[in-house]
């Protein structure tokens, strides 16, 4: 099947972002990444640029624009670095703040002329589950909740032109990115793991089956919705 129009994705080279790239492939979706380095699949057109710099964001997205019709965007691409409220402090917040949302609001921004164009759109915002709280993740979990809000405007002054907004909040995945805050074998991971409800960290695909769904053109009717996606740790945790 011929999806209309191309999908963004950024940080597609790994992780969550190479499984969503993976499996929208596979549904027929021209798939655009875009990270600092390569994907390890060579079938998925990657533009490389540093989120984190504004003009390198806005470079890239120009770029992009200039020479496909994109219709569906997923702003996948985030950093994390542990920041406790005693410990956190203004670097990180730049650093945090630039690309977990000031480079998904450039891309959302540099997308919607043409789905307005177009009277379609679909865009999904990677948030995470750390945006209700958790120790830690003082910056982190602001900026995830920064990135809900924004989806919640954004949804509702895109509604009218057939353009949806809606974001995914994970819970633990496994990625580099979670085991860099959850070593595979420590102590912290075991005490971690039995507390999910369904016993177990999820699986990058798991996180792209629930982005496909919001993609899809059939989905024009949720806007605005956050999706925990989290094996029901949003919900509470599994019996001791
Ligand atoms: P990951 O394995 O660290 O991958 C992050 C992706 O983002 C990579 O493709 C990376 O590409 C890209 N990226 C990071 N900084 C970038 C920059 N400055 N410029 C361009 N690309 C950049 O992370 P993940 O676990 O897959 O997480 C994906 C998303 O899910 C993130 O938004 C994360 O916050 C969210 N999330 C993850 C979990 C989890 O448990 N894994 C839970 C909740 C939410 P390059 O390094 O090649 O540039």
């Amino acid at each position: 099947m011929s999806i209309d129009g191309a999908t963004i994705i950024t940080g597609a080279s790994r992780g969550i972002g190479l499984a969503i790239a993976r499996h929208l492939a596979a549904e027929g979706h021209e798939v655009i990444g875009i990270s600092r380095s390569q994907p390890p699949d060579s079938d998925i057109t990657t533009y490389c640029a540093d989120l984190a710099d504004p003009a390198d964001t806005e470079r890239v997205l120009a770029e992009i624009v200039g020479r496909h019709r994109v219709l569906r965007l997923v702003n996948n691409a985030g950093i994390f670095e542990p920041a406790s409220l005693e410990a956190a402090t203004a670097a990180q917040l730049e650093a945090m703040v630039a690309v977990n949302l000031r480079a998904p609001m450039q891309a959302m921004q540099a997308v919607v002329p043409a789905m307005r164009a177009a009277g379609f759109g679909r865009i999904v915002n990677i948030g995470s589950r750390a945006a209700l709280g958790k120790e830690g993740r003082l910056i982190y979990g602001a900026t995830k909740a920064a990135l809900a809000g924004m989806t919640r405007t954004a949804a509702l002054e895109l509604a009218a032109d057939g353009i949806t907004v809606n974001c995914i909040a994970p819970g633990p995945i496994e990625t580099e990115l979670f085991a860099s805050g959850n070593p595979p074998g420590s102590e912290a991971r075991k005490r971690f793991t039995a507390g999910i409800p369904v016993g177990r960290v999820g699986a990058p695909e798991e996180i792209a089956f629930a982005c496909a769904c919001f993609l899809d053109a059939r989905a024009g009717f949720i806007t605005g919705q956050t999706l925990n996606v989290c094996g029901g740790m949003t919900i509470g945790s599994a019996p001791a």
